[in-house]
């Protein structure tokens, strides 16, 4: 059965807007998109919606989204000038909520995306079989990206034993539209020697890749210099690290 949705504009993104358009869906697909008189005449038996001035276009993409964090909204924002800070509240805060906060927030995050356009993301989570099933319960597509984290390059390959023991585990959720991804999660985090067995991981499992870089100065002095807040940090830790 088509169904035929017409609005005062339709967006194609890959072709210029079409004023007073329709957009014909057979099951899951798009069969044509074109001017209302146009797409309606092909398909005479169509159920029509018309949404009158509006515009329909493709679902919006959140490219980088944390949607188990979506509860910490205004927790953060006092921190927000010193990145250090703001990490350290933010792990503290997380490592106290349960599996079942995860889930709540992460769907709390998925529908409040639904609401403003988002149908697809890319998702960063310590906990990837909670983002994925939010995901799937919500109706969105998305690739989920699991975090490894461990600065210190002696446990490395024990490390990515456990991933991929959690990749194994996390495979089983997976759905048409949800994918697992791996995400070492950055530079300051995560050693060398666990960065190479991660990206040969990925290699192997076929799974995508997400990496944060580049997001403050702090992390800057640590990669150029090995200098700073992280650089200390590590130290004190007694891990070893230089500048690459
Ligand atoms: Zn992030």
């Amino acid at each position: 059965m088509t169904s035929i949705y017409s609005a005062g504009w339709v967006l194609p993104i890959i072709a210029p807007a079409i004023e007073d358009g329709a957009v014909a869906i057979n099951g899951s697909k798009i069969v044509a998109t074109g001017s209302r008189v146009e797409v309606v005449s092909r398909f005479p038996a169509a159920r029509i919606s018309d949404f009158g001035q509006a515009a329909i276009l493709p679902g919006l993409v959140n490219a980088h989204s944390h949607l188990e964090l979506t509860v910490m909204r205004g927790f953060l924002e006092s921190v927000e000038p010193d990145f250090a800070a703001w990490l350290r509240k933010l792990t503290t805060a997380r490592m106290a909520m349960t599996t079942e906060d995860l889930l709540v927030s992460a769907t709390c995050g998925a529908i409040e995306a639904a609401r403003a356009g988002v149908t697809c993301f890319g998702d960063s989570c310590s906990a990837a079989t909670h983002a994925i099933k939010a995901l799937q319960q919500v109706g969105m597509r998305g690739i989920v990206y699991h975090e490894s984290f461990g600065p210190d390059p002696n446990l490395a390959e024990e490390n990515v034993a456990k991933l991929r023991e959690q990749i194994a585990e996390i495979r089983g959720h997976e759905s048409d539209l949800v994918h697992p991804g791996i995400s070492p999660h950055a530079p300051y985090t995560v050693s060398a020697p666990q960065l190479e067995l991660i990206s040969r991981l990925s290699i192997d499992e076929k799974l995508p890749l997400m990496m944060h870089a580049a997001e403050s100065q702090a992390e800057k002095s640590f990669m150029l210099d090995g200098l700073g807040h992280f650089a200390e940090g590590l130290k004190a830790r007694g891990i070893e690290w230089q500048a690459p």
